[in-house]
């Protein structure tokens, strides 16, 4: 450990228990920074007494705070160091130390890694937000993408299209802000975005996820001529608009793909058909609704597949994990799994949710809720969202986001024949993407494989269940020997060593992909799980599935690698099925 001293002065900490503003709450300290502590003690340098210390590793996210009020005490440059749960809240005396301490805790935060994934299984960091790079203090303006109906009190009403300034990022999903009538409020985060950013997520005609078949699929279902989406390119970092027209000509799609192409100049300038250059993405969108100007038709009906879903939130409210019961309806029985039997259920009579009853005996519960509040800050576009707990009563219920078509296993099953390549391997980029997402965070899933992954209402995949076998109190599903252990999911490492990490999951995804694009066959059908464990470990594998093509068979192969290391990773995984979903080069 090293303790040199990087900086050290008298601050004033803010309680870390009252919230409210009282001068009272407000305490000189001495704080110290080392390359890995961050100190604060009672007292002088000469006579000190520790308070308290932060791990420098633990922090999350070091920023400026745009003060909204007077400030009570005589330090009038505030800050904020986000580490686990918890908000330290410091004023500096002046705008030139609250920068110096600003830019050695980021530079120290910078120098741990994220933590190793085996390490942090059980207790996964929240994603590190963005921390700003500028410690001005201009406040935050962001524009609402989706409306949001406050649960809370204490959350503020989004009603898309307007501003809206962000006075507090303390929760990483759950921001506070004002409106333009002076209301304060938590809001969920993912349903902002910046106004000065050129993030497009505020455009209609942006659809970030959307790969080449998906946007086919759509803009041949709305059969507008001149329906247009602009999404991701294959490459990352660039953009493709595709465009359907019903007097196309040659073809019978009638839909073309055209690649955003950038200048070298920098600034960039971005253009669709040469000579049309512009400063800004929106700015050729803009351009071209009113002119083809080389493209196959003008850019007339912007089309999109998130019109009124909103994404789901962590949670229903800021702070809020624990769910009244009483405010919860149970309908009809969706399945059960190894905790108990899951019902389509109500929460405020209006919200749509799945109530998982936990039977007496199946799990370790303590930890399990412990862990809940981690859980719920997974929030990602697919993973089936976690909202809550009810744990003050038996059997405890885990309440979360409702998929009407159940598990992928039974629906692969249900529609032999009927799913085309396309959406097969669309149903693996959305497992990947969760994945991926999972990845970045440190969280390893454990028992990835179709039966828990969720099928939406609009085919949409989701993963479900991340992280939960280490609550199962079964130990024929958890110890590698026992009859339930899901052996045929597994690399060697695992099922010889219950070595779990982020690549052992992968090697789950090839062996889910298997089973897509077997339509839900069971892997190494006719074998034990001893004579699994045999084969796997003498180099036997998986056979190419009928539906699969070369390639989508290499990215098996890849996950399938004896060693850990040899394997790609989730995000390498993504690009491979993004490049095979995009087919040849688009125009
Ligand atoms: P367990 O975790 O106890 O093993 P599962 O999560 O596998 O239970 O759930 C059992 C079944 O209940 C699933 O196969 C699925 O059919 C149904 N189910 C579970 N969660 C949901 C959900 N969020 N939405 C719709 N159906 C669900």
């Amino acid at each position: 450990m090293n303790t040199t001293t990087i900086l050290q002065e008298i601050l004033i900490k803010r309680s870390q228990q009252k919230k409210r503003t009282s001068p009272l709450n407000y305490k000189e300290r001495l704080f110290v920074l080392t390359k890995s502590m961050l100190t604060y003690y009672e007292g002088r340098a000469e006579k000190k007494y520790r308070k308290g210390s932060v791990d420098i590793s633990r922090i999350k996210c070091v920023e400026v705070v745009k003060s909204d009020g007077i400030i009570p005490c005589q330090n009038k440059y505030p800050f904020q160091v986000v580490y686990d749960a918890n908000t330290l809240y410091i004023f500096a005396p002046s705008a030139q130390s609250r920068d110096q301490w600003v830019r050695n805790l980021k530079e120290g935060v910078m120098r741990f890694p994220s933590p190793m994934p085996e390490k942090s299984a059980r207790r996964p960091p929240p994603p590190i937000p963005p921390v700003e790079e500028n410690g001005n203090e201009e406040e935050e303006i962001v524009v609402a993408m989706y409306d949001f109906e406050p649960t809370e009190h204490h959350d503020l009403r989004l009603e898309k299209g307007e501003e809206y300034t962000v006075i507090e990022k303390n929760d990483i999903h759950w921001w506070k802000a004002r409106d333009k009538y002076g209301k304060q409020g938590y809001i969920p985060s993912n349903y902002v975005t910046g106004k000065k950013s050129n993030n497009l997520d505020q455009y209609e005609w942006y659809s970030r996820n959307l790969n080449r078949s998906k946007a086919e699929q759509l803009l041949r279902t709305e059969d507008k001529e001149g329906g247009f989406v602009v999404r991701d390119s294959s490459q990352p970092g660039l953009y493709t608009v595709s465009l359907y027209t019903k007097f196309g000509g040659e073809g019978s799609s009638g839909i073309r793909h055209y690649h955003i192409k950038e200048t070298l100049t920098s600034p960039k300038q971005y253009y669709l058909a040469e000579k049309h250059l512009f400063n800004s993405i929106p700015e050729i969108i803009e351009y071209h609704k009113h002119n083809a100007a080389g493209l196959v038709t003008r850019l007339r009906y912007p089309v999109t597949p998130k019109k009124t879903t909103a994404p789901t939130t962590a949670g229903f409210s800021y702070e809020k994990w624990e769910i009244n019961p009483s405010e919860l309806t149970f309908m009809r029985e969706l399945g059960s799994g190894l905790f108990g039997v899951v019902r389509l259920g109500k929460w405020r009579a209006q919200y749509k949710v799945a109530i998982k009853a936990i039977r007496e005996g199946a799990m370790y519960e303590e930890d399990f809720i412990e862990e809940a509040k981690v859980m719920m800050k997974l929030t990602h576009p697919k993973l089936v969202q976690l909202y809550g707990v009810c744990t003050q009563q038996r059997p405890i219920y885990i309440v979360t986001e409702f998929m009407e078509h159940g598990c992928l296993l039974n629906y692969l099953r249900q529609k032999r024949g009927v799913l085309s390549k396309d959406v097969l391997l669309t149903m693996c980029q959305d497992v990947c993407e969760g994945m991926e997402y999972l990845e970045r965070n440190s969280f390893i899933h454990r028992d990835l494989a179709a039966r828990n992954c969720l099928v939406s209402d609009s085919g949409v995949v989701k993963v479900s269940d991340f992280g939960m076998t280490r609550y199962v109190l079964d130990d024929q599903y958890t110890s590698s020997s026992g009859a339930k252990f899901p052996v045929k999911w597994c690399p060697p490492e695992v099922f010889n060593y219950s070595r779990f990490s982020s690549k052992s999951d992968v090697w789950s995804f090839g062996v889910l992909m298997w089973e897509v694009f077997t339509e839900g066959k069971m892997p190494f059908e006719k074998s034990s799980n001893y004579e699994v464990v045999t084969m796997v470990s003498q180099g036997h594998r998986l056979y190419r599935p009928k539906l699969a093509c070369k390639q989508v068979y290499e990215i098996m192969m890849m996950c399938w690698q004896e060693k850990p290391e040899g394997r790609p990773t989730f995000e390498d995984l993504l690009h491979a099925i993004i490049d095979i979903a995009e087919g040849e080069d688009a125009f």
